[in-house]
C-alpha cells in the first residue's frame, strides 16, 4: 500500500478516497511498474468496496471521462493510469478468504500475487498465480493467467470460479457457469473489457507448501544444445514438470563467479509439482544434463519459487514488451533465437521461453475466450533498462528479435504480455471466431466502450 494521505471525496455514493494532481501521495499512486508510463488522471479514486466501485463507474461516465482500471499496475501499456480521466483504484480490495476445506479462495480485486500466495499456501493450496510477487490478480487472471505450475493446474483462469463485477451501467453482478455464462466465458481471457472484478473466487488445489524447484543456469555457449535438450525433455515430461527457459544475464550475485556476472546465460527454471523425491527423479535428466554451470534446484517452499525472480524484475524500469506463440521449435528456431538473446543490449533484458502443453491444452480451445491452448511454446521479449537515452535501442532490438521468430509463430498474440501493438494484435490474440464473440459480448455489457482503457475489444457494430 502507498502512504498516501487522501482528501474528501465529490463522488457521489462514494466511501473510498480520493486523490487528486497536488495531493499528498499522489504521485506515488499513479505510479506504475513501467517508467516509460507517466501519465496524470484528475483524480485517483481508492475503492474500498464493491459500491465505490460501481459509483466511480458512474462517475466517469456522468462526468463523461475517461476511465482506468488499477489493478496491481503491471501492464506494460499502464493502463491502469490515464491522463485526465479518473483512475479507478483497486488498491483497496485487498483481502484474501481461504476456505481450506471447500480449497476456494475469495480474493480482492486490487490483490497482488504474493498476498494470494501467502494466504492460500498457510493450508497447503495454491491456484496458478504470477510470475512475480507484485503482479495484480486482477489483470493477469482476466488475461488467462501464466505462471510456473500451469502444466500441471492448468492457466489461472482455468482455476476460476465465479467472480463479482461491475459494469459499465454501475450494476454489480455475478458471474460463472451457471450465472452470465456467456460473460462469465468472456472474462477469461478477454481482459478488462466487461466491467470491474471486484472479488474473483478460485479454486484452490494442493501444491507444496514444499517442492523441489529452483534455476540451473548454463554459459551462453551451451545456450542452443540445452534448448534443443529441454524441447524434447518436456516434450515427453509427465505434467508434474513445470517451469521455463530464460534468456537472461547472469545477476551481480554472491552464487554467480566474478566474471560471468552481467554476461548472457541461459536459466532454466525447473519445479516439480508433487512429492520431492518424486520430483528428483522426473527432473533427473533435466539436471544432469550439461551439467549446469550453476545448480540451485533444491526442496523449496512454494512462496519462494513465486518470488524467486522478483529481483530480476525491479521496479522503476523502462520497459518494452511483446509475445508470441511458437506453433514450433525447429533446429533453425533455436539457432535464430539463441544468436538474438546471445547480444543483449541490456543486462536486465529477458526472453522467456514458456512450454504448453500439460493441463492447458486439455481444456478444449472455445471453453474460454483466452483460445491458443494447443501451441507448444509461449516466447516472451520483455526488455527493460533504466536510461530514456537508450529507448531507441531497446525498442529496436525487441521488435527485431520478435521479428527473427517470426517464420515460428502461430500468428496469435498474448495479450498480457504484449505493449500498444493496435487493434489487430488484440483480434489475433484470440481469432475471427472468438473475436466476433467478444464483441458480440462487449455490445451486451459495454456497448459505449466505457472500459476501453486497455488491450480493447470494440463493440459488434
Ligand atoms: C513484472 C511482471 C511480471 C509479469 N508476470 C506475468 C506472469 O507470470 N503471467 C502472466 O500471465 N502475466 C504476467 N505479467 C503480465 C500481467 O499479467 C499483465 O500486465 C496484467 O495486465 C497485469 O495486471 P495488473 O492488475 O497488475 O495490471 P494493471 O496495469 O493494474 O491493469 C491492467 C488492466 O487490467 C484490467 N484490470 C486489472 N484489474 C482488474 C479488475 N479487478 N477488474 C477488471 N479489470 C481489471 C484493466 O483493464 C487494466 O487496464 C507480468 C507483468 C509484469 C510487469
Amino acid at each position: 500500500m502507498t502512504d498516501v494521505q487522501e482528501s474528501p471525496t465529490a463522488i457521489a455514493d462514494f466511501g473510498g478516497t480520493v486523490l487528486r494532481p497536488g495531493d499528498e501521495g499522489y504521485d506515488v499512486a499513479r505510479g506504475v511498474f513501467n517508467q516509460m508510463i507517466d501519465r496524470s488522471p484528475a483524480v485517483i479514486a481508492r475503492c474500498h468496496s464493491s459500491d465505490d466501485v460501481a459509483a466511480v463507474i458512474t462517475h466517469a461516465r456522468t462526468m463523461e471521462l475517461p476511465l482506468s482500471v488499477y489493478g496491481g499496475g503491471h501492464s506494460v501499456t499502464g493502463a491502469a493510469v490515464v491522463d485526465g480521466g479518473v483512475c479507478l483504484d483497486l488498491r483497496g480490495l485487498r483481502t484474501v478468504d481461504v476456505d481450506p476445506t471447500g480449497r476456494t479462495a475469495r480474493v480482492g480485486g486490487g490483490c497482488t500475487w504474493g498476498e494470494v500466495d501467502a494466504a492460500t499456501q498457510e493450508s497447503g493450496l495454491a491456484v496458478t498465480g504470477g510470475r512475480i510477487s507484485t503482479t495484480g490478480v486482477g489483470g493477469l487472471t482476466l488475461g488467462s493467467g501464466s505462471g510456473w505450475i500451469e502444466r500441471k493446474l492448468g492457466l489461472t483462469c482455468d482455476s476460476l470460479l465465479e467472480v463479482q463485477l461491475a459494469t459499465a451501467d454501475g450494476r454489480l453482478v455475478t458471474a460463472s457457469d451457471t450465472q452470465n455464462p456467456e460473460l462469465f466465458w468472456g472474462l477469461r481471457g478477454g481482459g478488462g473489457n466487461f466491467g470491474v472484478v471486484t472479488r474473483f473466487t478460485f479454486r484452490l488445489h494442493e501444491v507444496g507448501p514444499i517442492l523441489l524447484g529452483g534455476l540451473l543456469m548454463y554459459p551462453a555457449a551451451m545456450a542452443g544444445d540445452v534448448v534443443r535438450f529441454y524441447r524434447d525433455f518436456i516434450a515427453g515430461a509427465p505434467d508434474e514438470v513445470c517451469g521455463g527457459l530464460a534468456f537472461i544475464c547472469a545477476p551481480p550475485a554472491d552464487f554467480v563467479p566474478e566474471p560471468v556476472r552481467g554476461q548472457p546465460v541461459l536459466g532454466v527454471m525447473a519445479c516439480y509439482v508433487g512429492p520431492v523425491a518424486d520430483g528428483y527423479q522426473a527432473l533427473g535428466p533435466l539436471l544432469e544434463f550439461g551439467p549446469p554451470a550453476i545448480s540451485m534446484v533444491q526442496p523449496m517452499p512454494y512462496v519462494a519459487l513465486q518470488q524467486m525472480l522478483d529481483e530480476a524484475c525491479p521496479r522503476g524500469m523502462r520497459n518494452y514488451w511483446t509475445a508470441d506463440f511458437l506453433g514450433n521449435l525447429p533446429d533453425e528456431a533455436v539457432d535464430a533465437l539463441v544468436e538474438r538473446a546471445a547480444q543483449p543490449v541490456s543486462p536486465l533484458t529477458q526472453i522467456n521461453l514458456i512450454p504448453g502443453g500439460g493441463a492447458i491444452s486439455r481444456v478444449p480451445d472455445d471453453a474460454t475466450a483466452f483460445g491458443q491452448r494447443t501451441a507448444p511454446w509461449n516466447v516472451h521479449y520483455l526488455s527493460m533498462w533504466p536510461d530514456p537515452a537508450d529507448d531507441e535501442l531497446n525498442i529496436a532490438y525487441t521488435k527485431e528479435t520478435a521479428a527473427a521468430m517470426e517464420p515460428w509463430t502461430t500468428g496469435r498474440s498474448y495479450l498480457n504480455f504484449i505493449g500498444d501493438e493496435g487493434s489487430d494484435r488484440v483480434a489475433d490474440a484470440f481469432g475471427p471466431t472468438a473475436y466476433s464473440r467478444l464483441q458480440a459480448l462487449k455490445q451486451e455489457w459495454d456497448p459505449d466502450n466505457v472500459f476501453s482503457h486497455n488491450q480493447n475489444i470494440r463493440p459488434a457494430p
